[in-house]
């Protein structure tokens, strides 16, 4: 399919395409069939090679080291590297921590970017964003945020209790979402605050047992609950404006929703191929499964609907350019986990026993892209959001004759 990406943006994604089939799936492959996993050390490698290739970390400034791509320049990179379990992680393009880049990049001082920052880019750190809270705190209503950052001089004192910070049990720091002006509504009374994870009162309680989770690394990323009990950092370690938090989040946000649109359309692509080519070589009832037009036709509405995310993502981050572009980055959201949710479903029921086995990545992806329809906000979220919208648009008068009909 020909999407229109710029020429810079074909070429790098050519030269992504050519790392992934030569260098990332034949280990992913072999991780899979033999389960010897992937260990820090070896992904050092790859970052390794990435450089090289002119490839680490697409998504921010040479400065950092990074190859300074402007958004839609690096956008159909992220589409192969979803491709794979650990591509996104092998060129350092992977979540959380390129978000939380992106969130330094726009927000923090100078002495933060060089402390933290550049480390992370690098990946001699790793971080985590901890917003979501237990039950009587923010989650899909961030709104409800229950954490605290009181001023004592020239500290912040941060009590509260999180939830679903991802990869914070290998994380060096974590960016905390915390309400500093108690009297404000909340979008306009809270700020992320960078806190070292070994600061004094910062207690990881534990990652929990979930459905999915890279399964061919050697260490488990997770996710975590944690409690900040009278946790002290200096008042310089706000990331962003004091109290723009919210304003930050949703900057950090737009981007990455559609960097995680992206991914999973690339692994859904995948799937369709594992699966035609599995249904190609299987036979069943005298001819191969591939012509049996119970699923032809549904590989073809699968096929017509990756089409349409890949286009309303691609659609959602020209809109980027020029607003926040909510309503258009909400869509491409929705649409494209619930497509990619879709897609997984059918790919391992056209592999039979094969689609549930690990040896393939089938399962894995399957696992993974449940959680899709539920972080970076719920699809009921964001569909409050564009109801709301898109009943703005009414027109009453259209309807005069007819809601006065019986007046008549
Ligand atoms: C794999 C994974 C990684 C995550 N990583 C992070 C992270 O790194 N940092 C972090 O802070 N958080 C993270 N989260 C948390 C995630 O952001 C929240 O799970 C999400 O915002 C939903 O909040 P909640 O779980 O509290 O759901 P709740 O707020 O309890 O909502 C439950 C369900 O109610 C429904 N619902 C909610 N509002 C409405 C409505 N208005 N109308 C209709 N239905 C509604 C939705 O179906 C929703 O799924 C992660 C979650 C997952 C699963």
């Amino acid at each position: 399919m020909e999407y229109h990406d710029s020429e810079k943006a074909k070429e790098v994604a050519t030269r992504v395409e050519a790392f992934m089939e030569g260098e990332v799936l034949p280990r992913e492959r072999e991780a899979l069939r033999t389960g010897d996993r992937i260990s820090f050390d070896e992904l050092e490698d790859y970052w390794e090679m990435a450089k090289d290739r002119d490839l680490f970390a697409p998504q921010m400034p040479e400065e950092y080291g990074g190859q300074g791509l402007g958004f839609r320049d690096m956008l159909p990179s992220f589409e192969q590297v979803g491709r794979s379990l650990f591509g996104a992680l092998s060129i350092r393009a992977n979540a959380p921590d390129e978000g939380n880049m992106h969130t330094l990049e726009i927000g923090a001082n100078e002495r933060i970017k060089e402390e933290y920052l550049r480390p992370l880019v690098q990946g001699e750190m790793w971080s985590a964003f901890s917003m979501t809270e237990p039950m009587n705190g923010g989650g899909a209503d961030p709104k409800m945020l229950q954490t605290t950052a009181e001023k004592d001089g020239d500290e912040w004192v941060i009590n509260g209790h999180k939830w679903w910070t991802s990869q914070a049990k290998i994380a060096d720091f974590l960016l905390v979402m915390a309400r500093t002006d108690p009297d404000a509504h909340p979008y306009e009374g809270a700020s992320i605050i960078l806190v070292p994870v070994d600061t004094d009162g910062v207690e990881i309680v534990r990652n929990y047992d979930h459905l999915g989770g890279h399964g061919i690394m050697e260490t488990e990323f997770g996710h975590a609950e944690i409690t900040y009990d009278d946790v002290r950092v200096p008042v310089e370690n706000t990331i962003g404006e004091e109290n723009g938090g919210f304003r930050l989040a949703q900057l950090r946000l737009g981007g990455g929703r559609l960097t995680h649109c992206m991914r999973y359309s690339g692994m859904a692509e995948r799937a369709l191929t594992i699966a035609k080519t599995y249904m190609s070589e299987r036979e069943g009832f005298g001819s191969p499964i591939a012509d049996k037009q119970a699923l032809r036709h549904r590989i073809a509405d699968a096929e017509t609907n990756l089409h349409a995310a890949r286009t309303v993502s691609r659609h959602a981050a020209r809109e980027l350019d020029r607003s926040d572009a909510r309503i258009e980055v909400a869509m491409a959201k929705t649409f494209t986990a619930n497509v990619t949710n879709e897609i997984m479903d059918l790919a391992v029921q056209c592999c039979g026993g094969n689609g549930i086995a690990k040896d393939l990545p089938l399962a894995h992806f399957y696992e993974e892209v449940r959680a899709f329809r539920i972080f970076d906000g719920p699809d009921e979220v964001h569909r409050r959001s564009i109801a709301r919208e898109v009943f703005e648009d009414t027109a009453p008068e259209e309807l005069e004759n007819v809601l006065r009909f019986g007046e008549r």
